[in-house]
């Protein structure tokens, strides 16, 4: 009943815009939990989901815990249009991620330990110590270009073709999944190895 409140409050019918009625409560909810579990800082990530041949991206400057309607902006797939000014200024990557992969579902974050060990690192990729990250990621590949560059979306989308995750060398994190909440899991998997072999490279130093 709540969500037919909301199609009427909307004046939005039918499945596409039912669909992106509750896309944007989706990202509103999983923005608010990466602040909450301390993964990113308010301002330093963005949330995106592919609707068909378009994303729903979060807008330009706006606080991940903070998402409402009027947060997230739906842009092109096939290229750029007006709507990419006021897009997340990474909306380049999502849009390349979502082209050569068959993700449904994209998080970025800026997350404190998969950014220092992309730094530390003296190799192409992190592998994880931990046996989970080991099962579940393998190797967690560290990727270069400068922000909203179309070599960082070429870079990214290329390794993401086969990793859930990887690192921008000196940035953050990108993962992908068919839904939110698997992107979501991807993202604590990465930050939660990452953490777990900072601290084992320096206790055994
Ligand atoms: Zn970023």
């Amino acid at each position: 009943m709540q969500l037919l409140d909301t199609i009427i409050a909307n004046k939005c019918y039918g499945i596409r815009n039912l669909f992106q009625i509750t896309m944007w409560q989706d990202i509103s909810k999983i923005g608010k939990k990466l602040v909450d579990h301390g993964l990113v800082e308010s301002h330093f990530g963005n949330i995106s989901v592919r609707t068909q041949d378009k994303m729903l991206i979060t807008r330009s400057g706006m606080a991940l815990d903070e998402i409402t309607e009027d947060s997230v902006v739906e842009v092109e797939l096939k290229g750029t249009s007006g709507l990419d000014l006021i897009a997340s200024s990474e909306a380049i990557v999502h849009r390349a991620i979502y082209k050569y992969t068959s993700a449904l579902a994209i998080i970025h974050v800026h997350c404190q330990f998969a950014v220092t060990l992309s730094l530390l690192s003296d190799s192409d990729s992190i592998v994880p110590v931990d046996s989970e990250g080991q099962y579940f990621l393998h190797e967690i590949p560290i990727v270069k270009g400068g922000i909203g560059t179309p070599e960082l979306a070429k870079n990214t989308a290329r390794a993401l073709a086969e990793h859930k995750g990887a690192i921008i060398y000196s940035h953050g994190t990108f993962a992908t999944g068919k839904m939110l909440e698997e992107a979501y899991v991807v993202t604590t998997q990465i930050e939660h190895s990452c953490a777990i072999k900072y601290r084992f490279d320096l206790a055994r130093k």
